[in-house]
Formats: C-alpha cells, structure tokens, sequence
C-alpha cells in the first residue's frame, strides 16, 4: 500500500498550492482529484476562464464605442463567439497544465479519482472505472472546494437555466439574459454578456448590489453599471422559472412580499452564492464536524475535531476566494512541517473583475460602525487624478478608513479602472500594521492611478493635494 506524509483531497487552489509547499518543506505528498483536470473550480470554470472572458468582451465594448472618440477608426467589430470561447477555454488548457506541470516538478503523486477519508491516516481513492484502492497517510488535508448553490424550484439545465459554469459557455449571445444575485460571480458574468450584447436584469433579494462590501462602494458601482445598461431590481426574488416555453418567463415578487410580476429571459443565471462541497467525502462517517452551513470545522490550524484531518479553502468558513485558499494551504503546509503557519484574514484583498474594478482590504465602514470603532475617513475621486483625466476614464474614486486614535489603516476601498491591481499596496500596509500617513508620505510615480492612493491616504489628514 503506497504511504504518504500529506494526502490533499481536491486540487483547487487550495489544494494544489499546499500540495507544492508541502512537497518545498520535504514531506512525501499525494494529491486526488475527481475531475480529469487539475486546477479545481478556479482554473477550470471560475477565476481563469471568466477573467478570460472578462478581458475579451471588454476590449470588444472599447473597439466598438471608445476607439473613435480618440481618433482610432476602426470598423465595427463583429464578434465571433467561438473564437472568443476558443480564447477563453486556450486559457484554461495553458494553466491547468502548468498545475500538471508543478506535479511533476515537485514530485507529487496525482491519483485521479474520488478520494474518500476512512478515518485518520486513510483515503480511497475511487478512479473512473470503479476500481479503488487505499493510500496510507499520516495527515489528510480535504480541500474539496464548492459547488454552484440552488435555488429551491428552479432547475439549471446548464442552456437556458444556467449556473456561473453554462454562463461561461453559452453557444450564443441571448438576447435577455436574467441574472438572479447581485454579487461578484453575477456582475462578472453580467458585464461580459452585456458587453457582448445582452440586455441584462439583475434581481437581488438584498437592498443592495456587492452584499459584504463597503455600501458606499458599492452604491457608487451601481450607478456605473447602471449607465451601463445593466438594470437592477433589488428588493427582489425571482420565485419560478418557466421554461415549458420559448422564452423563459421568470416570476419575480418583492423580498418583502406582494405583487408579482413576470420577466421574460432568453437565459436565467443562477449566482446566488457557493455551497460547501462535502457529499461523498466519509466525513460523516469519519466523525468530522460540519457547522450549520455544512462547512468542515476547523480550529485556527486549520485541524478538524478528527486527528490528522485538516480542512481549507471553500469548505471552510471565510471568503470564497482562491488566494484566501492559496493562503491556507500554505499556512497547513508549514503548521505540519513544525513552522508557524499563519493566515492573516485582516488583510485579504477582494475584487470584481468589471470594468471598472472594484476592489477592497479590510474592514468596511459598515463593520467598523458595528464594532463600534471610531475611525477617519479619506476620500479622493479619480476626477481629480491626472492619469485617470488623460486616458478620460474618472468614474470611481479610493477610500481609506484609519483608526482615530492610531491612525493605523483598517481598511481601504475602490472603484475603478484597474483598482484590483493597486489594492496591493494597501494589503502590504496593513500586513505592516501601517498608518494612512506611512502610506501618505510614500513617494508614487506620476502619472499613475495610483497616486489617487496616495491622495485619499493623505485626505485622512485632510491635506489632499490635488482637490
Ligand atoms: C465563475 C467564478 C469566478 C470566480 N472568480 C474568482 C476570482 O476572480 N478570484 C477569486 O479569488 N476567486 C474566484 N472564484 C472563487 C474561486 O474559484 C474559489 O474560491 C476557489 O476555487 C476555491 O478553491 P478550493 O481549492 O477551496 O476549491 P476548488 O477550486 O473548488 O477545488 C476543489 C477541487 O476538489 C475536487 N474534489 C472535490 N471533492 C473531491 C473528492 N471527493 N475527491 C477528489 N476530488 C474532489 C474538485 O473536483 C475540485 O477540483 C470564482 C468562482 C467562480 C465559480
């Protein structure tokens, strides 16, 4: 019987990232993997191939209305959706390769297969054709990831009634396109259809779009999307989905009761959020606790209640976000070999992929005023940022909330064009434990957005320069 230090079950990225720094700190490591390819949901039908996605409709929107307001005459693209889903599935093949290829590097064994838990220091591996055997281990870290999350009446048929996965394959551009839930997945997979054609209606039971992240952020993002085209009916549920007839007729009703009005949709897309994938595990079986939600338990070592058994990822409590994943898969990797693995969860940043992005670190307004933190605020809008007037993209601004006392940062938000890549800077200064003037006094290149950082770091001194 093979024996291992680390058997991982699920090779998301979770999974695969703690199998790698497992394999760097010298321990023997397995990984099983259900699906024929590496990469879990992220690689193969959530982060890579929606931002793939993301990227191509968004050059497809700026070919056909920004180029001639600069004086580029093209004419008018024509959009030729294979290609463009050929593009997206390339960037698929090229990463979940490259996971095969880190495998291979690091020495890791790859079963593939159902991996199943038969209590401490056991796993079964079930492959395709039935056959299964069993590997000994002496720790098990289940990284089984999530899955799309129903809603009660309303079947995914993956065509007309789809999940984030059919939404990233649709054979053909709808005409109206319905999305149910206003959070990142359902305003990623939004803009893209958007862009590429489709009226689009977002129903959201909350009062608000992004659920989670700063209000005022997400009020803002709102509006642009909403002089996008996108239109919202927050305050809403979509309570049935007719697809007996051509068009699907979706039944939508008041979150808080009342009339009901019917919407017709060539396409629904279900993203109310992610369960916690933990059927056919043996975890039950094995005696390992799940919380109310049905997400594996876990103390701050990410150790289940059974000896040997660790969790991370999506199956555990805490954002649905890859590098939040990543980050847990190192920290068990390092706590097994001895070191002092660590994940600091007050610092990771988030961000939707849109155009413009939104990004976020830390704590929102709203949570600080729930915990009843007093805190200043600096604001600074992209209006009043050179490089955002030069390319004529200012929608947007950044938001920095520090302690009073301290001055310590606790949190920053943004929104705007390429927000997701500037947010780091805010991360590594609250890694630092900085303050808004550590940040302030920081010399930034100019012309960058990123100097708009620098403002609204400043403008919690009230002392912006540029406004
Ligand atoms: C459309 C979409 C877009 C997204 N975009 C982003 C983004 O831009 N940024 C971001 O940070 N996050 C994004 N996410 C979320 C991100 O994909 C997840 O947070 C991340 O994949 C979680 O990683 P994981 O390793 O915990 O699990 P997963 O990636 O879900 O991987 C779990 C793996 O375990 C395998 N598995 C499960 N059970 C078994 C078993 N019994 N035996 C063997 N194998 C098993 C599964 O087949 C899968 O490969 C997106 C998600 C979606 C759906």
């Amino acid at each position: 019987m093979a024996s291992y230090d680390l058997v991982v079950i699920g090779s998301g990225p979770g999974g695969y990232v703690c199998a790698i720094r497992a394999a760097q700190l010298g321990m023997k490591v397995a990984v099983v993997e259900k699906w024929s390819t590496f990469g879990g949901t992220c690689l193969n039908i959530g982060c890579i191939p929606s931002k793939a996605l993301l990227y191509a409709s968004e050059l497809f929107e700026e070919a056909g209305h920004k180029f001639d307001k600069m004086g580029i005459k093209v004419s008018k693209p024509e959009l030729d959706l294979p290609t463009l889903l050929k593009f997206k599935d390339q960037a698929v093949d090229g990463n979940v390769k490259g996971v095969a290829f880190l495998f291979k590097k690091n020495k890791i064994e790859a079963f593939q297969g159902v991996g199943r838990v038969l209590g401490t220091g056991r796993v079964e591996v079930k492959a395709a054709d039935g056959k299964t055997q069993v590997v000994e281990t002496k720790n098990i870290v289940i990284a089984s990831g999530s899955d799309v999350a129903k809603l009660k009446g309303i079947e995914i048929d993956e065509k007309r009634v789809v999940s984030s996965e059919g939404a990233l394959k649709l054979g053909k551009v709808p005409a109206k396109l319905l999305v149910i839930g206003a959070g990142v997945i359902g305003l990623e997979l939004g803009s893209v259809w958007r862009r590429l054609g489709a009226e689009v209606t977002v129903v959201e039971f909350l009062d608000r779009i992004l659920p989670g992240m700063d209000g005022e952020v997400a009020r803002q993002f709102q509006r642009i999307l909403e002089k996008q085209g996108i239109t919202f009916k927050l305050g809403a549920k979509v309570t049935s989905v007719d697809a007996s007839v051509k068009l699907l007729k979706a039944q939508i009703e008041p979150a808080a009761g009342g009339a009901a009005q019917t919407l017709d949709a060539d396409v629904v897309l279900v993203a109310i959020g992610r369960v916690p994938v933990t059927d056919g595990l043996g975890l039950k079986e094995a005696g390992v606790a799940l919380d109310n939600r049905g997400r594996v338990v876990v103390d701050p070592h990410f150790a289940t209640n059974v000896a040997g058994i660790y969790a991370i990822g999506d199956v555990i409590a805490g954002p649905l976000l890859a590098h939040k994943a990543e980050d847990e898969g190192v920290a068990v990797a390092e706590i097994l070999a001895g070191q002092a693995g660590h994940v600091n969860y007050d610092a990771i940043p988030a961000v939707v992929y849109t155009s413009p992005e939104v990004a976020s670190v830390g704590k929102t307004e709203e949570e600080l005023k729930q915990a009843g933190i007093a805190y200043n605020v600096g604001k600074f809008p992209f209006t009043a940022n050179g490089r955002a007037k030069s390319n004529q993209a200012t929608d947007g601004f950044v938001k920095f909330l520090a302690d009073a006392k301290t001055d310590r940062v606790l949190g920053v938000h943004m929104v705007g064009v390429e927000v997701g890549e500037m947010i780091h800077e805010c991360a590594v200064l609250m890694e630092f434990g900085g303050s808004a003037e550590d940040l302030a006094r920081t010399c930034h290149a100019h012309p960058t957005r990123s100097e708009a950082v620098k403002e609204a770091a400043l403008a919690v001194g009230k002392r912006s320069i540029h406004i």
